[in-house]
């Protein structure tokens, strides 16, 4: 708070050096003794999808696809919190960040993210793109994000979930967020707006990674929902990196939402993942949640015990070879990404137009859920498009854009398991990186075109007959299980979890319309 007499001061554009000396000076974060900046989200280490709002207002309510998962704020209550942020803006140190949204100039979205905490001042230059100095004169924003993690909502009275909020207001381009310090929702809120005002641009916004060949020809893009592999895989020493999360695919090719990274760290190896690990460990990256010796300074990895989530922000030049203009062409390869804990899902299968579709509206994957008796059992996850919790129209608005450019660009997709073979967890091990990326390489090299197929006979997938470097019993899923019959029986399981989810998306569908 500012004392009284004095004014509130308002930093603007700070620098990574200049943002350390605040988050440190206010006690927000440590240095680590990598150079890393370290901060705690405190007690939300994920996003808060219960807590996510779309105010009702008049340009956006009859496109919004209303479901439990976009929840509707009346305008008012939207205004009395906002009016309660901006006081406490006028009256507190914060931060200010002006940014862009989207690679492609024509698409570009000038974004000002407003901060109580200069480590979140810092996320945001590293998450998005960095104006040039020039581009910063006369900066007028398309879109404002508050987020102010002491601010407390009261349910009773602001129409919430509870004190923590994400609102977003798409009339306004006004996002607040309040109650909460993880600072993915920063990003994946300009995401939200990105899947509204990007398909009346006829631009298909998508929840993937994308690289691109040495040469500049060769586009790959990686879906999948959260721990499937797309930071990972998209940062493959042959290749080069567009970009690990958001992209939009317009009619000349796809681009880059951002201008950084935000990778998983826990048991982050420097073997498996070279190129990560050391942007984990440059000056100017943010470190969410990492644990570290409080003497030495040095993180833990292998420690989940802030959560399991934890996270390195830095941005993307700091992946070698990145490519710096955010763009490339139309993609060739698109790959389904699901970390199937099961272990019964084919570790790669090239999927036909109905099953591109089906495996797209499905949006798979399967977390290990811990149990409080200590027994993890695999939980299924579906995620219509890979991306429930952002999409703002109706699923089918965006399976629709992607079939139409999947066809229209001969474009073969694939669908890739990173998780279990051998047996399901806890009797089978997850899928190796050096497996998985050999895979990608037979894919993207062309290899697989002309290898021979054969049929499973419980998904229809098509599975190639041999990968270079990987051996038959991984790539062959019910004969790398101790007892095929457990497999069968487990794998029928999944196929009518499969449908259930599909038949109840339709219905969804048919509600709506
Ligand atoms: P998010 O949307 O949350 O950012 P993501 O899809 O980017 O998720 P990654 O950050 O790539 O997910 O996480 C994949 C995790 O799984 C990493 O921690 C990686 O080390 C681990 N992993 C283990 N085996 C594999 C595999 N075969 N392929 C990919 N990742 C694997
Ligand atoms: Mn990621």
């Amino acid at each position: 708070m500012v004392a009284k007499g004095e004014v509130a001061v308002e930093r603007r554009n700070l620098s990574p050096a200049a943002l350390y000396e605040e988050a440190i000076r206010r006690d927000e974060a440590a240095i680590v003794s990598t150079g890393a900046l370290t901060a705690e989200t405190g007690k939300h280490t994920g996003r808060s999808p219960k807590d996510k709002f779309f105010v009702k207002e008049p340009t956006s309510q009859d496109a919004i696809w209303w479901h439990p998962g976009n929840q509707p704020i009346a305008s008012t209550k939207f205004d009395s919190l906002l009016e309660r942020m901006q006081q406490y803006v006028a009256t507190h140190d914060v931060y200010t960040q002006d940014v862009f949204a989207c690679a492609d100039p024509r698409f570009r979205l000038r974004v000002r993210v407003i901060t109580e905490m200069a480590w979140h001042s810092l996320f945001a230059r590293n998450l998005f793109i960095r104006p040039t100095t020039d581009e910063l004169m006369d900066f007028q924003p398309d879109f404002t994000v508050i987020a102010l993690p002491s601010m407390q909502a009261d349910p009773a009275r602001d129409g919430t979930h509870s004190e923590t909020f994400i609102l977003v207001n798409l009339g306004r381009r006004i996002v607040l967020i309040g109650g909460t310090g993880y600072a993915g929702e920063i990003k994946k809120s300009i995401f939200t707006a990105l899947n509204y005002i990007l398909p009346a641009q006829n631009v298909f916004p998508m929840h993937c990674s994308a690289n691109l060949s040495p040469d500049g020809d060769d586009v790959a893009l990686f879906f999948g929902l959260s721990g499937t592999g797309k930071t990972t895989l998209s940062a493959d020493p042959s290749r080069r990196l567009i970009g690990d999360d958001e992209h939009g695919w317009s009619d000349r090719g796809i681009f880059n939402f951002e201008g950084g990274c935000y990778a998983k760290t826990i048991r982050i190896k420097k073997e498996s993942e070279p190129e990560i690990y050391i942007a984990t460990e440059s000056f100017g990256t943010i470190l969410e949640n990492v644990v570290f010796d409080s003497r030495t300074r040095v993180p833990d990895y292998d420690s989940d015990a802030k959560t399991e989530n934890t996270r390195a922000a830095y941005p993307v030049d700091l992946i070698p070879n990145a490519v710096l203009s955010g763009m490339g062409s139309h993609p060739h390869n698109v790959m389904f990404l699901s970390a199937d804990a099961f272990g019964v899902l084919p570790p790669v299968s090239r999927l036909d137009e109905d099953q591109i579709r089906f495996y797209f509206l499905s949006g798979y994957t399967a977390k290990v859920a811990g149990t409080e008796r200590g027994v993890t059992e695999p939980e299924a996850t579906f995620s219509t498009c890979f991306a429930a919790p952002f999409l703002v129209l109706p699923p089918e608005r965006y399976a629709d854009m992607l079939v139409e450019r999947v066809k229209r660009h001969h474009v073969d997709v694939w669908m890739l398991n990173t998780g279990w073979v051998g047996g399901p967890y806890g009797v089978g091990e997850r899928m190796s990186i050096a497996h998985t990326r050999a895979i990608v390489r037979a894919v993207l090299s062309g290899e697989l075109h002309s290898v021979a197929t054969h049929l499973d006979p419980i998904f229809g997938l098509q599975i190639p007959n041999r990968v270079p470097g990987v051996p038959r019993e991984v790539l062959d899923t019910r004969d790398s299980w101790p007892d095929p019959d457990d497999y069968d029986r487990q794998a029928t399981r999944l196929r009518e979890m499969f449908e259930q989810n599909i038949h109840q998306i339709g219905k969804n569908a048919s509600a709506a319309g």
